[in-house]
C-alpha cells in the first residue's frame, strides 16, 4: 500500500502522538474483514504543533465504531477521500453511545456481576454519559 496517497477511504488526522496503536485498537481495525489496507502512521511531523499519529484506511467501508473517535480524542479529524481527493473533511462528536468503552463502576451493576455484558454508555443532556443499566454517571478518572 502507498501510505502517501490514497485513492478511496479516509484518513483519520490530528491524532494525538503516541495513541495512535490504542486507537487502531479500539476502532477494531485489526479485526474482522477488511475491504482495503490499513496503515497506521506514527510521529508524524505536524508543523509547528509537534507531531502527530495519522491512521488510513483504504476502501469504501467505513469503521463501523469510527464515533468514538470524537469522545477518545476530539482533536481528530476525519477526511473523507474519494479518486485521491479529500471531498469532506469532519471533526468529531461525542457519540450518542459507547459500546465497550468505557466500564461503568457501580459494584452492583449487572455490567460488574455478571461477566461478558456489554458495557453500553449514552450521552445525556448535559454532555456526560450514563450506564444503561444501572443509570450511573461515568466519571473519569481525570475528573476525580
Ligand atoms: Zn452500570
Amino acid at each position: 500500500m502507498n501510505v502517501d496517497s490514497i485513492q478511496n477511504g479516509i484518513v483519520i488526522d490530528h491524532i494525538t502522538e503516541g495513541m495512535g496503536l490504542r486507537l487502531y485498537q479500539m476502532l477494531e481495525l485489526d479485526k474482522g474483514e477488511k475491504s482495503g489496507s490499513v496503515a497506521l502512521l506514527q510521529s508524524l511531523k505536524s508543523g509547528k504543533y509537534g507531531r502527530k499519529d495519522l491512521i488510513k484506511i483504504e476502501g469504501e467501508a467505513i469503521p463501523p465504531r469510527i464515533s468514538i473517535l470524537g469522545y477518545i480524542d476530539p482533536q481528530i479529524t476525519v477526511n473523507m477521500i474519494r479518486d485521491g481527493r479529500i471531498i469532506r473533511k469532519e471533526s468529531t462528536v461525542l457519540p450518542k453511545r459507547l459500546v465497550n468503552v468505557i466500564r461503568c463502576t457501580n459494584p452492583r451493576c449487572i455490567t460488574s456481576t455478571e461477566a461478558g455484558c456489554d458495557h453500553i454508555f449514552n450521552l445525556t443532556h448535559s454532555g456526560r454519559y450514563r450506564c444503561i443499566y444501572c443509570n450511573a454517571e461515568f466519571h473519569s478518572a481525570a475528573s476525580k
